[in-house]
């Protein structure tokens, strides 16, 4: 008897029990989101507020986010849960001492991300949010997630947000064009003759973009406009620069800042040319896995011949992945990326399907073992880096092992693997500047073995103009293109 009334005196109080929060009407609500690039923040907040929904980017995350992210978070997360959790949390914790109270935040703002499940840890993002503002007195914060296992025609619709189809259509669009204007700046970067050249010419064309997607002009127009921003930006291409290959776990090699120790900065301005992920690539792969997915259900499907719900998924899949394809290729070609192809992921599957069984779907999956094999076949890069957050279980559990036995049966391409544990940057800088040095001698040996003319055609430094051939660096490319 006693013990039932300790437990009912002890257990049911009322009073702590969590209050019903009274959240601000949509109209004063706002959207936060985060852990893009800032480039493609700035582009996607354009995008989102062209379909009248305003939405405020959180700060790159930094090294102090990720501190946040440990103090809040559970122990033995990986880091890019650090890194962004621990931002959300810095950015809230800033407006409460600007004087905005911990309840009015908790009414007004929602955390818009992106979660799924899976085998990997980030099955538990929501959660991770959860507990860790909770703990920092932020209880009843509103959190609300794209599922990147749904394809672009999910429609959820959460509170003061409309996850509508039309909206998914121009954020996949602009998304494209974020990955485009990407690989642009990073070719230029490599080349420019006058250091900030590059950086200036892609920013005047990221105002245009913006201004075309807010203003709703033609986003093809404004593309091609951008052609002449990007011809002034003085180049030297027939300097023989080693390619690297940026990949790994998606936001390891995707985040430009802390996260991974500016790696795409460190390699330029050491002497390479780098091929960074796209963004779209993420949501390609998506579209892979729920194609396979429904492929091996409907084989286990023994009791019906033919599903016609199997038939239209399928269908819709294939849809969603043509027309971002074809996005891609079309406004590619209008800004003058032309040397830029998206990866196709049946291909990629397929010659990574030998060493990595391909239901396995956490993190990337096969894709990193496939990027090796692709680059070591098809001349892609002379180093491939393969970048991994401490504590990744499928890239530095899986991936890595099996790359061990890759490498060795492709020896044609460098490659190294390189944990971004968030607390070390010498150890890691060194690692990088080893496999650098080595990658550097490659791309002179093969620039050495042809012959250069004093005759060099002045458009041999237009960026728009860009040989296919098998040799590896631009600088050789373009050499063997005229066969000088
Ligand atoms: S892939 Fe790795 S780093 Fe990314 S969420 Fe999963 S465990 Fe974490």
């Amino acid at each position: 008897m006693n013990i039932a009334k300790d437990f009912f005196s002890n257990s049911l109080q009322w009073d702590n029990l969590p209050k019903k929060i009274e959240y601000a009407p949509k109209e004063e609500t706002i959207l936060l989101f985060g852990g893009l690039t800032p480039q493609k923040e700035r582009l996607l907040q354009a995008a989102a507020k062209s379909m009248n929904q305003e939405y405020t980017y959180l700060p790159n995350p930094d090294f102090a986010s990720f501190e946040i992210g440990k103090i809040y978070g559970n122990k033995a997360q990986c880091n890019p849960t650090y890194f962004t959790v621990g931002n959300l949390i810095k950015y809230l914790l800033n407006l409460h001492k600007q004087g905005l109270s911990k309840e009015e935040i908790v009414k007004k703002y929602i955390h818009v991300t992106v979660s799924g499940c899976g085998p990997c840890r980030f099955g538990m993002y929501i959660s991770e949010y959860k507990k860790a503002l909770q703990d920092a007195g932020f209880e009843g914060f509103r959190v609300v997630s794209f599922d990147h296992e749904s394809d672009i025609f999910q429609k959820a619709s959460v509170e003061a947000v409309e996850f509508s189809p039309k909206f998914f259509i121009i954020l996949t669009k602009t998304a494209i064009i974020s990955d485009i204007l990407m690989f642009l700046q990073d070719h230029l970067r490599a080349y420019e003759t006058q250091k900030g050249e590059a950086q200036k010419a892609i920013n005047r064309c990221e105002e245009k973009i913006i201004d075309a997607l807010i203003q709703k002009k033609s986003l093809l127009k404004t593309l091609f406009s951008c052609r002449k921003i990007l011809a002034k930006v003085k180049l030297n291409r027939l300097n023989p620069k080693p390619k690297v290959m940026v990949m790994g776990e998606f936001w390891a090699a995707m985040t430009r800042g802390d996260g991974n120790y500016h790696i795409h900065d460190f390699l330029l301005e050491n002497g390479a040319e780098i091929i960074a992920q796209p963004l779209i690539n993420r949501i390609l792969l998506n579209i892979w896995d729920a194609k396979y997915q429904t492929i091996q259900k409907q084989k286990s499907n023994a009791k019906k011949l033919f599903d016609f719900s199997f038939a239209k998924k399928l269908f819709l899949l294939t849809l969603a992945q043509k027309a971002i394809e074809i996005t891609f290729k079309i406004y590619a070609k209008a800004i003058g990326l032309n040397w830029y192809e998206l990866d196709n992921m049946d291909y990629l599957a397929n010659l990574a399907k030998e060493y990595y069984p391909l239901y396995s779907n956490g993190g990337e999956g096969h894709l990193e073992i496939a990027h090796i094999i692709d680059a070591a076949i098809h001349k892609k890069a002379h180093l491939v880096l393969s970048l991994k957050p401490f504590g990744c279980m499928p890239s530095s559990g899986v991936s890595d092992g099996i790359a061990s036995l890759v490498t060795s049966k492709f020896p044609q391409v460098g490659f190294l693997a390189l944990e971004t544990s968030g607390e070390s940057s010498i150890n890691f800088y060194s690692r990088v500047q080893m496999a650098l040095f080595k990658a550097k001698e490659e791309a002179i040996k093969e620039y050495n073995s042809y012959k250069i003319s004093s005759k060099v055609p002045s458009f041999i430094n237009n960026y728009r103009f860009y040989p296919k051939n098998d040799a590896i660096s631009t600088a050789a490319k373009l050499l063997k293109y005229f066969n000088f």
